[in-house]
């Protein structure tokens, strides 16, 4: 007989086996009520969980309740994956409400004309929260296969590794799912992906009604533009939106071996992008944060309430902050002309984030073309530069442990910046707080704070 549930995650294509295992106890000493109190221990452990699929193997009278647990998070990897679990899922009346993820994976199955029908071939899942596409290839869908996703309506979509040929194909998706969140890794454009060039001008519509919060991520530019080109994700509760470019947006920090951005793909490609997502007309009486993170800086903006320090708002403008966060690789070439393009967007204040190996690493260069730039007329609003020690935390050190911003100069981290960024001091926008950046002679009270 066969007890192996092939739909398990990870597990899509078990073979069959025999239950053939003799217990090394007398498992009939305990009446099969606490086993199955023992089962939902394991299943409720992530730790253990993974073992469930080994108990159900156990005995007949232990398989009822594994599967019940294990139909929580499913993989569809095959047509005979969706038919078999089609089959049990209909067995019994508890097992839609268990299903609470669905991922459908198309990296093993050809063809993969199940993918355009499954939804209908599954009952209703009152509690499913998340829906996951992996390798699937959207210029093969039929056209039912949108309009069956919207009854699988949810809180999470998640989609890698997709090939599209057109934009619309992707933000489909998104309007048939109606996701809260929205997450988007490494896909793959066809050709040469095209959109309606009116799309630019629907930013504002009212299509993806309860999207709070994007994650895009691409492991080049060329992808990247070629994505970002034909966005149209926006939405009245949209909060947040995250881009990573250069790494795939499930491993965040990968080793920089440097790397080649053609100019024109750099500067013109992305970057107005962003200022219009961060911008649409509509929209700049909302909360919104954009973080787009690449190898060589992080750019965070942001419009929200005046922070607390802050002169009162005029009436009830909401703020706009950029902040940029350097690392080692930080070239005044990159970062210089990114925030020209951003600076469109009218800060009101720029944070610069660094630690004090960047600051003692990097080419004094940067700080003197961002020192011209941001008290320049690019900024015509800007009423605050603020410098930020990337290693503290809540504005006090870390530890004592931290460097000095410099080899020979244990002045005042005051001093060291006002130096690098004469013309913002001349507006009298710069400011740091020194309790952050070790060192500090002068101003040495009360001494660095230990956090325990
Ligand atoms: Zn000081």
């Amino acid at each position: 007989m066969d007890n192996w549930p092939r739909w398990w995650e990870g597990q899509s294509f078990a073979t069959t086996q025999n239950v053939a295992w003799t217990a090394p106890f007398n498992l009939a000493q305990l009446p099969v009520e606490l086993w199955e109190i023992v089962i939902d221990a394991v299943a409720s452990d992530p730790h253990l969980n993974r073992s469930l699929r080994d108990c159900s193997l156990v005995c007949r009278s232990w398989v009822t309740r594994c599967r019940y647990h294990l139909c929580r998070r499913v993989v569809l990897a095959s047509s005979d994956s969706l038919t078999f679990f089609a089959q049990f899922i209909k067995s019994s009346p508890d097992f839609p409400g268990r299903v609470e993820q669905i991922r459908v994976d198309g990296s093993f199955d050809n063809p993969t004309s199940w993918i355009s029908h499954f939804p209908v071939s599954l009952p209703r899942m009152p509690n499913l929260n998340c829906v996951v596409f992996t390798s699937i290839d959207l210029t093969e869908q039929n056209v039912h296969f949108w309009r069956f996703l919207t009854l699988l309506p949810c809180r999470t979509l998640k989609i890698q590794g997709v090939l599209y040929s057109q934009h619309p194909q992707i933000s489909r998706l998104v309007s048939a799912i109606q996701p809260r969140t929205f997450t988007l890794g490494g896909a793959e454009p066809v050709g040469h992906a095209s959109h309606p060039p009116q799309h630019h001008a629907r930013t504002c519509g009212k299509r993806f009604q309860d999207l709070h919060t994007i994650a895009v991520g691409f492991k080049d530019w060329e992808k990247s533009v070629a994505f970002m080109q034909g966005w149209i994700y926006f939405g009245p509760l949209l909060r947040s939106i995250q881009i990573l470019v250069g790494k795939d947006v499930h491993q965040w920090l990968p080793p920089f071996q440097g790397e080649t951005i053609s100019v024109a793909t750099f500067t013109s490609g992305l970057w107005p992008i962003i200022t219009r997502i961060f911008q649409p007309p509509c929209r700049l009486d909302e909360a919104l944060s954009v973080s787009v993170r690449t190898t060589f800086a992080a750019f965070i903006l942001r419009r929200s309430e005046p922070r607390s320090d802050r002169s009162p708002p005029i009436a009830k403008r909401l703020e706009q902050d950029l902040c940029v966060e350097f690392n080692k690789f930080s070239l005044h070439s990159h970062v210089v002309p990114v925030i020209a393009i951003l600076s469109v967007c009218t800060f009101d204040s720029v944070t610069l984030k660094l630690s004090p190996i960047d600051w003692r690493k990097l080419d004094k260069e940067i700080w003197k073309l961002i020192d011209v730039q941001l008290s320049g007329a690019h900024f015509p609003v800007l009423n605050l530069v603020m410098i930020e020690n990337a290693n503290a935390v809540s504005g006090q050190l870390l530890d004592d442990g931290e460097p000095p911003l410099s080899d020979t100069d244990t002045r005042c981290s005051k001093d060291i910046f006002s130096e690098a960024f004469p013309e913002c001091v001349a507006k009298g926008i710069l400011r740091s707080a020194c309790s952050e950046w070790a060192h500090c002679r002068d101003h040495a009270v009360p001494p660095y704070p230990s956090i325990y």
